[in-house]
């Protein structure tokens, strides 16, 4: 099928091809950014594009505000910006975001645009021409085995499960909502697996005037996120880490990365993390702030790390006695959140 999209279009999926081929030549050198107004403009832009991705409850338009070359420049220099920042999390948000966006114009392009759609009531002509764009055969109602396997991998309702679906020739059925669904899945897989991007470290240094509101509203979100520290609801392999510390156990390099970046990330500060180390038999103050604040991105590298997921910790030994919960949850965050929220509707129903 020849797809030839308007520019419009080419914004509202503008990690496609043909929407990086519209904005090649703005990318040429990114020097413009720093010397034309319309640089200033378009890191604005991106900024609002990355907060727009931190907030809990997102709102998409169909209206942009701008040219459609300024919106996919947007996108493209947003993926710049957490390139420059190295903070997973932030990474992963931006994906998201990026997916969510692309599956909400999916949903309701069938609606606004009469062009895509064929002669057969509801079948989205974009729909089957953005999926062979992003590599997977997906057709009105079934995909090919291969492809459904990969993308599931991450879904975990149970719809999902291949012993729930109809499988012939190879093939696999799926419904209208579950082929956008897949798509929202295989673009935010491959919108993550291109980050971080190689950006040369002089683009960061002369961007990072500009990062301080982002990092400032980041760190808000996350705080509100997790809310006031709760040591009660965190998860075992946490609270065995500070046992081992308190008894004045040496933690490996694995145990004190986990439980810093565990630890910052739920909002605690880093005085208050070098403090919890001061009951290590081996602390040194100086050498202890220096890995903290290098964890936590107030070191010189600026990168933010973040608490390893389940998987990771089982792999370096330190998933200790895990419970109930834990069969929930693959990140210890998430128990954490999970955690809290049941004692708070506990608490209530006091
Ligand atoms: S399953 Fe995850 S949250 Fe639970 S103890 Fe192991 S690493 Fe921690």
């Amino acid at each position: 099928m020849d797809f030839t999209p308007s520019a419009k279009e080419l914004s509202h999926f503008p990690f496609l091809k043909k929407a990086q081929d519209h904005v090649k030549g703005r990318f040429s050198s990114l020097d413009f950014l720093f010397t034309d107004t319309k640089g200033e403009a378009l890191i604005d832009r991106a900024l609002g594009r990355i907060q727009d991705a931190i907030t809990p409850k997102k709102t998409f338009t169909p209206e942009i505000t701008g040219t459609a070359g300024d919106e996919i420049a947007g996108y493209a220099l947003a993926r710049i910006i957490v390139s420059c920042l190295h903070d997973k999390t932030l990474i992963d948000r931006l994906t998201r975001y990026e997916a969510e966006r692309a599956y909400y114009f999916l949903v309701n392009e069938e609606e606004w645009n009469q062009n895509y759609k064929q002669g057969e009531g509801e079948y989205s002509r974009l729909c089957i021409i953005l999926a062979q764009e992003l590599g997977i055969q997906i057709t009105k109602d079934r995909i090919p085995l291969v492809d459904y396997v990969e993308l599931v991998a991450p879904l975990h309702q149970d719809r999902y499960h291949l012993v729930n679906r109809r499988l012939e020739h190879g093939f696999v059925d799926i419904k209208k909502d579950e082929r956008y669904e897949l798509l929202r899945e295989r673009i935010r897989v491959l919108l993550r697996r291109d980050l971080p991007h190689k950006v040369p470290a002089t683009v960061c240094e002369k961007l990072s005037p500009r990062f301080a509101l982002l990092k400032k509203a980041y760190q808000e979100q996350m705080l509100q996120q997790f809310g006031t520290i709760e040591e009660s609801s965190f998860p075992p392999c946490m609270q065995s880490l500070i046992t081992a510390l308190t008894a004045g156990v040496n933690l490996t390099h694995a145990g004190r990365f986990s439980l810093t970046t565990f630890l910052h990330t739920i909002g605690m500060d880093a005085n208050a993390i070098g403090e919890l180390y001061a009951r290590s038999p081996d602390f040194d103050l100086d050498k202890t702030m220096y890995q903290v604040e290098h964890i936590t991105g107030r070191g010189g590298s600026g990168t933010e790390y973040t608490a390893p997921a389940c998987a990771a910790m089982r792999t370096t030994g330190l998933c200790i006695h895990p419970d109930a919960l834990c069969e929930k949850v693959n990140h210890p965050l998430s128990y954490y959140k999970a955690k809290k929220r049941d004692l708070k509707k506990s608490i209530k129903k006091e």
